[in-house]
């Protein structure tokens, strides 16, 4: 009954509201790009694969066991299609093995905490540690902190701002007055200010800037642990503090449970928190990517890639980051198996990993692999949530936006209507692995999302699960992906080399970006309107984990 009820389900969600092949209106007559659409669209595997990697595998920390169970089932899923897939080494890096989080609010009264160890924490070795609280003063400087800390010793120190709600933003925009709409924005941007940046708190230190180093000093000083929350209603257990190598733990508790702590210190309730946490350090572990090939028959040292990151941060199972990437890496591949299995140019996907610790696996594969470098004709990279595709430009090759613009008048309908494309653009800076081909001049593409509220919802949070995956969007992402796949791979001449001129096409971005937005400072915009308009720099892949964090 429940399997029948289960296929029921299944067929129910998986009929979307794409139209079929049929109705779909294509610009050609091209039957491979209708059958990318009917396989895609009619038989998705995108729900197994999902359920799969992060349900039963779960979480992709770099080092972590998990990891690596993850990329063998990456090797034997590529197999059982009959698609060659390995792991390649490049380097080590801090392995870390995440147990359980006990965490317990027992003194003024007795509440279990929505609360878990940031990633790379020390744990209690397993033991019940109780201990008080103390909240972290605004310090006139830093010698101030420095003579405040004897009286931190043996405490958990609260260093995240106490939010003033921790309702969605959503709620506020709907239900609230103007007037205590705007009194909320401020106090928020207010409290975000006084517990972030680089002198949190007069402390001299950054709390959220990796190596920003008050975790250490606190640890230092005896501090029982730290504790930390994120802005919204969401735990981050992305270890921005060098926890790794502290002995006291890093813990990040919920909006709800971070405000609650905080009051009750702050009133002098002095309450008490017992931990009880499992993990282990295991020292520098083999770091690899897993690349899978199906070679090129015509033009074998040309290649098109398909690019995600494979790891994640540990709160959950990095659904949204970079799971939806990673299975539309994968579902593009087994569509592409079925409809197009002699490609002309060499198909290589680069399930990456540390992209979390730096772009470590994607740099390490562009040092690696100078024949690739040479012949890469495009890469084509998704790492920003599950939302339908929504963006893409050249990354500053002149030439890649003529071939782009061809592939994309050549896509369905529904596809066109849906990208804003952005012309030759500019190459990113950083933000994910397309960034480490397009800093070389390599045509490294990025499909950007729709948001679906990745920022705040499931970017490195506890709640980046499976539920969070819209399976309409992610399905189309992967066909799209096939699609762009298979016309490159098809594309008569190779894409040039050239790139644009880059102070001329920020300084027509910032234009852009103020005609648009007319109220808006200079100081405002994208980041990449900030920077100066030099070419990014590709920065060396660190093969083994960085000092500071060793
Ligand atoms: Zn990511």
């Amino acid at each position: 009954m429940r399997r029948l009820l289960a296929a029921a389900t299944l067929t129910l969600t998986l009929a979307t509201p794409f139209r079929s092949a049929a109705a779909q209106r294509f610009p050609t007559e091209d039957p491979v790009l209708r059958r990318i659409w009917s396989i895609g669209m009619d038989s998705s595997h995108t729900m197994e694969l999902s359920a799969a990697l992060l349900d039963s595998i779960g979480p992709r920390l770099a080092g972590s066991p998990g990891q690596r169970r993850a990329q063998d089932w990456l090797v034997q899923t590529y197999a059982s299609w009959g698609i060659d897939a390995k792991h390649e080494r490049y380097g080590t890096w801090r392995g870390w093995r995440r147990g359980h989080s006990h965490v317990d609010l027992v003194s003024p009264r007795v509440r279990s905490l929505e609360a878990t160890m940031v990633g790379y924490s020390p744990g209690t070795g397993g033991r019940d540690v109780t201990a008080g609280t103390i909240v972290l003063p605004r310090f006139a400087d830093s010698n101030a902190f420095v003579r405040w800390l004897p009286e931190a010793s043996g405490k958990l120190v609260l260093v995240s701002a106490p939010q003033p709600t921790c309702r969605p933003t959503t709620d506020w925009t709907e239900f609230a007055t103007p007037a205590s709409r705007a009194r909320m924005d401020s106090l928020r941007t207010d409290v975000t200010r006084e517990w972030s940046g680089p002198d949190v708190r007069g402390t001299g230190y950054s709390v959220a800037l990796a190596g920003g180093g008050l975790a250490r000093r606190l640890d230092e000083a005896g501090v029982a642990g730290v504790i930390t929350s994120r802005p919204t209603n969401a735990v981050g257990t992305r270890s921005v503090f060098e926890t790794y190598n502290t002995r006291s733990p890093t813990l990040s508790v919920s909006c709800e449970d971070y405000g609650l702590v905080f009051r009750l210190t702050e009133r002098g309730s002095n309450p008490r928190i017992r931990m009880n946490l499992d993990a282990e350090s295991l020292g520098e572990q083999p770091m690899s990517n897993t690349i899978a090939t199906v070679r090129g028959r015509e033009k074998p040292d040309e290649f098109v890639m398909l690019s995600a990151h494979f790891d994640s941060w540990d709160g959950a199972s990095g659904a949204t980051d970079n799971g939806t990437g990673s299975v539309t890496m994968l579902e593009a591949m087994r569509i592409l198996r079925q409809v197009y299995p002699n490609p002309k140019r060499t198909i290589v996907v680069g399930h990456w990993t540390g992209e979390e610790n730096g772009l470590v696996g994607s740099k390490a594969f562009r040092e690696d692999h100078p024949e690739v470098v040479k012949g890469l004709h495009a890469l084509f990279n998704q790492d920003n949530g599950t939302g339908r595709i929504v963006r893409m430009d050249a990354s500053g090759l002149v030439d890649g936006d003529v071939h782009l613009r061809s592939y994309l008048a050549r896509l369905p309908m529904e596809f066109q209507s849906q990208i804003q494309y952005g012309g030759t653009g500019t190459p990113s800076g950083g933000g994910s692995d397309n960034a480490s081909f397009a800093c070389a001049g390599l045509p490294g593409f990025s499909l950007g999302s729709l948001g679906w509220n990745y920022g705040n919802e499931t970017w490195h949070t506890e709640r980046d699960t499976y539920d969070k995956i819209v399976f309409d969007d992610l399905k189309a992402n992967a066909v799209l992906t096939a699609m762009l796949v298979y016309l490159a791979s098809e594309d008569p001449t190779m894409i040039g080399r050239e790139r644009v001129d880059i102070v001329k096409a920020v300084e027509e971005q910032r234009a852009r970006f103020a005609a648009q937005n007319p109220n808006a400072a200079t100081t405002q915009g994208p980041a990449a309107l900030q920077a100066p308009a030099t070419w990014p720099e590709c920065g060396l892949a660190p093969r083994k984990t960085a000092p500071r964090l060793r």
